[in-house]
Parts: structure tokens; C-alpha cells; sequence
């Protein structure tokens, strides 16, 4: 038997660091897109499970060697695709810190600073996004996993208001309760309507309008009326188009004449619109839900991962949370117990990248991050809208744009997915696409800290060589 040696960590971090901030430097002009095959990164990182030990500094070095071909430079500025958000310094060094403290952030017990860092951090957010005094929070690995804490406590809700405690019996036998979504409704809201046991597929769905809106004339034929339970989802910023469900007045009528309603709204990436006095009124009527789920990997530019589900009634959330109590654990009693408000026991102690990230944007930083983001989104689509051929589908209202390209002899959406493809093999940015309303369109999301001016322009002039290179060949 061999004793554990003790590690040589200066020679470790320092390699580390050294590795990890080359990487970041080159984010400015590295190609944007990976550059290695599955069968290359296969070769260089797989083989038999070695039998022999490695010196850490040699498996670092070998790692970040043979990984770099298949590293994408998503947190870099000309990074568009999906709706991503890079990582902040603060956010950054945090992180690397929590790595090294290695907290089980489960309870107070197990992580004293975890807990409070947490704690803050919940609660800065709820007064950053102005949502009623007593929101409880949770801090979840994404906004898919913040919906499953919010609808699991709207499931608690419902159910008990009809007598029933679907925490200690189940869902075999209880009272149903219907479920209504928006036609565009994000896929994550459906996954966790899965794992609930509420059916992905079982629900009532009202209509959008051309900008993916739910339609407040759809919502009325079909939301009925009546003391029966009630889940309605709604959307803040539609992954494609950035609109928004036109939330006040919606809640509105739901609440008249739907009295056993739980709304929820989906904020991924739009609940930070709340942030701007520019944005704010695409939210207006929202505080007046009962849950908002939203994320800090995509625009508070936290690393991976960090999602965040908000409850207005805080027992309720509590309720279909905390799980059932053993007697190997020490609770708090004034003391954050942080797994009582999440699907989680042993957890990482996410806490601290959020709080280092709004502790070095503070107020004023998220505001101009947010805003910042929309105008270049707003600058990006206006070159392109400009040039012939170039056709702006959506709304710009927040960080999404939609583009069409055309020209004569080219079919739209062949041409459209041949422009983008010709981007990411470009390198100078990269973006994705997806099918709108039946046509192929060019999506561009705008969700990094560190995107200038300059990059929306060096951006669009590799699209337009694209579309160029696209309508000649
Ligand atoms: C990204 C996104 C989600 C899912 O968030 P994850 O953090 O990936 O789980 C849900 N809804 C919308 C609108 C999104 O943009």
C-alpha cells in the first residue's frame, strides 16, 4: 500500500492557471467553433483505462492538450448561438475557489459561508428583479431544473388546496390539475411537467401570435372557468424571437376567472429585462405570478451552473422540496439550510459565483450589461436589414434576432442553412439556426459580458461574406 503523497500545489494551480488564462487571452481571435472530429478527440482523450497512477500536473497538461481541439470559445465575445452568457472574472475566480474549498453545500452545517453566500446571493436577486418581499429562491443547476423546483411547488399547492398531500401519497388517485402552455412554450417547462407526473403532452395549449407571443384571444377560448386546479406557463423572452407573453394581462384574466390558478413564468434569459428602466415594461404584471424561474449561466454571465427558482409562497415551495428528514443530519434552526429548496442533497456550493458576479457588477453593472447586449443585438440586426437579400424576421425587443437570407435561383431555406454553416466554418463567430414558423432562419443571441461594438461588426461582415460566398456558389 502507498500513502497518499502530499500534492504539490503551487506546481498544480500555477500550470493550471497558466493553461486556463492562455485560453481565455486567445477567446479574442481564436476560431470560434471546434476544430477537432469525434474520432480525433476520441482518439487523443480515450484508450483503455490507463492502470498506472500519472503525476496531476502531466494529466492537466495532457488534458488541456488534447481537449483544445474540441473546446469551443463559448465564452468568448463573437459567441451567438443558443443563449449561452460567458463568465464573468469575479464570477470566474469564485468558481475556482469553490472547487477548492469543495463545500457539500447541502445545510449550514456542511458549509457555513456556502449557506450565507447563498442566502445573499437569493436574496439580492429578488430585490434586482423586484418580485414580492417573502419570494423564497433555491439555486439550481439550470433554468430547466428552477422550473421542476417552481412547478413542484405549484403540484404542492393545487393538490393541497384540494385536501390532498401529494408529498406523502403521490400522485396515484389525486385530484387532477390541468395545465395550459403557450404554443411556443420552451422544451424544458415540458420536461419538468415529465418528471412531475404531470405529462409532457397533457396539457391545454393557447395559441402565439407571428412573434411567438402567447395570443390573449387563444388563452381566452381556452381557459375556461371554474374552481378547478389550474397550472398556466407562461414566457418571458422566447428562445427564438426574445418576445414576450403579454404577462399582466394574461395573469389578469386567469386570475378572474380561475381562482385555483398557479401561474409560472419561464424568465430564462427575459426576467433580466427587469433590470433596465428601457426593458422593464415587457414585464410589466409579472410580479403578480407565483413563480418565475430564470438563469445565471446565460446573461448574469455566472460559469456553469447556475439556475434560479423564485416561489412567492415560500411554504409551499418548502413543502414540495425539503426532503423528509434523517437523523445522521444537523439542521439549521435560524440557518439557511440550502437543500431544503432544491431537487438536491449533496450539492456544489453555486453560491459563490452568483454572489461574486453581483457583487462585481452590483446594480448598476447588470443594467448596462443587459442593455449593452440589446443594443448590439439591436445594431447587428439593422446592418444586416440593410444590406438586399437580408431579411430581419422578429421584433428585436430584447438580445434575439431572427435572419432570413434570399436570392434569386436559391431556395430560401437552403440558401439560409448554407450561410450558416459557411459562418461556423468561418470561425470569426459563431451562431445557429432553427426552423420559424416554417421557414429556416439564422438565429443570433447576444448574452456575453465582453461583446463590443466591434465584435457585432466584425460579426456581421463574416455573415454577409457568408451569404455572399452562399449566393455565388
Ligand atoms: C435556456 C432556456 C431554458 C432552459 O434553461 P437551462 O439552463 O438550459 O436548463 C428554458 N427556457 C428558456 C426560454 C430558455 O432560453
Amino acid at each position: 500500500m502507498t500513502e497518499p503523497r502530499a500534492p504539490a500545489w503551487p506546481q498544480l494551480l500555477e500550470r493550471t492557471t497558466a493553461l486556463a488564462g492562455s485560453f481565455l487571452e486567445s477567446l479574442p481571435e481564436r476560431p470560434v467553433g471546434a476544430r477537432g472530429t469525434v474520432d480525433e478527440l476520441r482518439a487523443t482523450l480515450g484508450g483503455p483505462l490507463p492502470a498506472a497512477p500519472a503525476d496531476p500536473v502531466t494529466v492537466i497538461e495532457e488534458l488541456a492538450r488534447n481537449a483544445d481541439p474540441g473546446i469551443i470559445g463559448m465564452p468568448g465575445p463573437r459567441y451567438f448561438g443558443f443563449v449561452i452568457g460567458g463568465a464573468l472574472p469575479a464570477a470566474l475566480g469564485a468558481d475556482w475557489l469553490t472547487s477548492a474549498w469543495d463545500q457539500n453545500a447541502h445545510s449550514y452545517a456542511t458549509g457555513p459561508a456556502a449557506s450565507v453566500a447563498e442566502e445573499v446571493a437569493g436574496e439580492w436577486l429578488v430585490e434586482l428583479f423586484g418580485l414580492p418581499s417573502g419570494t423564497s429562491f433555491g439555486l439550481a443547476t439550470g433554468c430547466q431544473m428552477a422550473h421542476f423546483t417552481c412547478l413542484a411547488a405549484a403540484r404542492h399547492a393545487l393538490l393541497a388546496r384540494s385536501g390532498w398531500d401529494v408529498e406523502r401519497r403521490g400522485l396515484f388517485g389525486a385530484p387532477e390539475i390541468e395545465v395550459l402552455v403557450g404554443a411556443e412554450g420552451h422544451a424544458t417547462l415540458h420536461t419538468a411537467l415529465q418528471y412531475l407526473g404531470l405529462g409532457a403532452d397533457r396539457v391545454t395549449v393557447a395559441g402565439t401570435d407571428g412573434q411567438g407571443r402567447m395570443d390573449l384571444g387563444s388563452l381566452r377560448q381556452v381557459l375556461g372557468d371554474g374552481d378547478a386546479s389550474l397550472l398556466v406557463c407562461l414566457q418571458a423572452g422566447n428562445v427564438n424571437t426574445g418576445a414576450f407573453d403579454p404577462l399582466g394581462p394574461i395573469i389578469e384574466e386567469v386570475r378572474r376567472r380561475r381562482p385555483n390558478a398557479w401561474v409560472h413564468v419561464d424568465g430564462a434569459f427575459g426576467l433580466w429585462a427587469a433590470v433596465s428602466p428601457e426593458l422593464r415594461h415587457l414585464l410589466d404584471g409579472a410580479g403578480a405570478a407565483d413563480s418565475w424561474a430564470t438563469d445565471g449561466h446565460k446573461w448574469l454571465n455566472v460559469p456553469y451552473d447556475a439556475g434560479y427558482a423564485f416561489v412567492a409562497d415560500a411554504s409551499a415551495h418548502h413543502a414540495a422540496l425539503a426532503p423528509p428528514r434523517a437523523a445522521y443530519i444537523q439542521y439549521g434552526t435560524r440557518e439557511r439550510d440550502e437543500f431544503e429548496w432544491v431537487p438536491e442533497y449533496s450539492r456544489r456550493a453555486r453560491g459563490f459565483a452568483t454572489y461574486a458576479a453581483l457583487r462585481s457588477l452590483g446594480r448598476d453593472g447588470v443594467r448596462e450589461m443587459v442593455e449593452r447586449c440589446c443594443r448590439i443585438a439591436r445594431q447587428m440586426a439593422d446592418r444586416l436589414a440593410a444590406e438586399a437579400g437580408v431579411e430581419v424576421l422578429n421584433e428585436v425587443v430584447l438580445n434575439q434576432v431572427l435572419v432570413r437570407f434570399t436570392a434569386e435561383g436559391h431556395d430560401p431555406d437552403a440558401l439560409t442553412r448554407d450561410v450558416i454553416r459557411r459562418v461556423q466554418e468561418d470561425g470569426t463567430c459563431w451562431l445557429g439556426g432553427t426552423t420559424w414558423h416554417g421557414t429556416a432562419a439564422m438565429r443570433i443571441s447576444v448574452s456575453n459580458w465582453s461583446t463590443t461594438a466591434a465584435d457585432a461588426d466584425r460579426s456581421v461582415e463574416a455573415i454577409l461574406r457568408s451569404f455572399q460566398a452562399g449566393r455565388v456558389g
